[in-house]
């Protein structure tokens, strides 16, 4: 099918197999722009910020819009699983409801329903909410291409503003969530300066594993939408190993990212907003996680 959109004539591919449709991209690569819910791209193409000469459509490409659970693997979301499957799913919510919590607070109800976790992860907003606590959750990407199938690490995944590590002719087809220890707790917290339903200002996920005696094994903090990617700092993270996280330290913690941070400004936020912004909910969001259970 050929359709006049964003100034040109493009090309729709409807691939009925995950091979047709990563045989498209290898023949097309740099001319094609795969489209899975169309909420973002679709925004792109209208603005004329991308314009292929080919849209390759997932829409009628079976079995990635699974949503599961395996013991040792973790949880497995396909590409095409929509956002609100993800937040709805019983097993992400009994494995990792931060997780399920954060797919629920993306847009509304209306865009969950249409945008899929793959299109989410491969856009790169900046001021996108998944993609900060799948950093957490150490969370890697399944890329196919016709050199084959390989895991990114998300924290490898996102270069920069709408840049990732996908290669021109890889698909991605699932994002797999390793099981987590046993003592791990979590809590993501997004900050909105205008509507309810816009990005955040400011995203904050505190990942938290604690032994039985209630001191910290491992701390990982994720600042999202301050920059062009996810915001981890190893050295702040690391003031918290062996200790207990008390309000002194936290405060450390919170105040380390608050200045190491570059942060941008937008019509969320000036920079010097969101560095004050990031020491508040660095902070909050590490004490929310203490206050949490811990999650299997
Ligand atoms: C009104 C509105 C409000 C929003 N608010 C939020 C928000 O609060 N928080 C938030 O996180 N997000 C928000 N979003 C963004 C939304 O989550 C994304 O638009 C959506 O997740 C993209 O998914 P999609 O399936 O529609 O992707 P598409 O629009 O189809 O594609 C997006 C990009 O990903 C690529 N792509 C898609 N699937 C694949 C694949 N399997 N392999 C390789 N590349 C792929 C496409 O080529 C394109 O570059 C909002 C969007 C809208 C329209």
């Amino acid at each position: 099918m050929r359709v006049f959109f964003g100034m040109r004539d493009i090309d729709i591919l409807e691939p009925r197999s995950v091979e047709e449709a990563v045989a498209a991209l290898a023949q097309h690569g740099d001319e094609a722009k795969v489209i899975a819910g169309g909420t973002a791209l679709v925004l792109m193409l209208k603005n004329q910020l991308v314009s292929p000469a080919y849209l390759i459509s997932l829409g009628r490409v079976p079995g990635l819009d699974g949503v599961t659970y395996g013991a040792g693997v973790g949880l497995r979301l396909g590409a095409l699983a929509s956002i609100r499957q993800a937040e709805t799913s019983a097993v992400v919510r009994q494995h990792c409801p931060t997780l399920a919590e954060t797919f629920g607070k993306v847009a509304n109800v209306r865009v969950r329903h249409a945008a899929t976790v793959g299109g989410n992860v491969s856009e790169a907003d900046y001021a996108s909410d998944p993609p900060c606590v799948l950093v957490a959750l150490r969370a890697r990407a399944v890329a196919l291409s016709p050199r084959g199938r390989r895991e990114i690490p998300l924290t490898e995944f996102f270069r920069d503003f709408y840049e990732t590590a996908l290669a021109a002719d890889e698909l991605l087809t699932e994002i797999v969530v390793p099981e987590q220890p046993a003592g791990a707790r979590q809590s993501y917290l997004k900050f909105v300066t205008r509507s309810s339903e816009d990005r955040p200002c400011i995203g904050a996920c505190a990942w938290i594993d604690l032994d039985e005696a209630g001191v910290c094994r491992e701390l990982r903090v994720t600042l999202g939408a301050v920059a062009g990617k996810p915001q981890e700092f190893a050295e702040a993270e690391a003031l918290a190993a062996g200790q207990r996280l008390g309000p002194d330290l936290i405060g450390q913690v919170a105040q380390y990212y608050a200045e190491h941070i570059d942060p941008l400004s937008d019509a969320r936020g000036s920079a010097w907003y969101r560095r004050r912004m990031a020491a508040v909910f660095v902070r909050r969001a590490i004490e929310q996680a203490l206050g949490a259970g811990g999650e299997v």
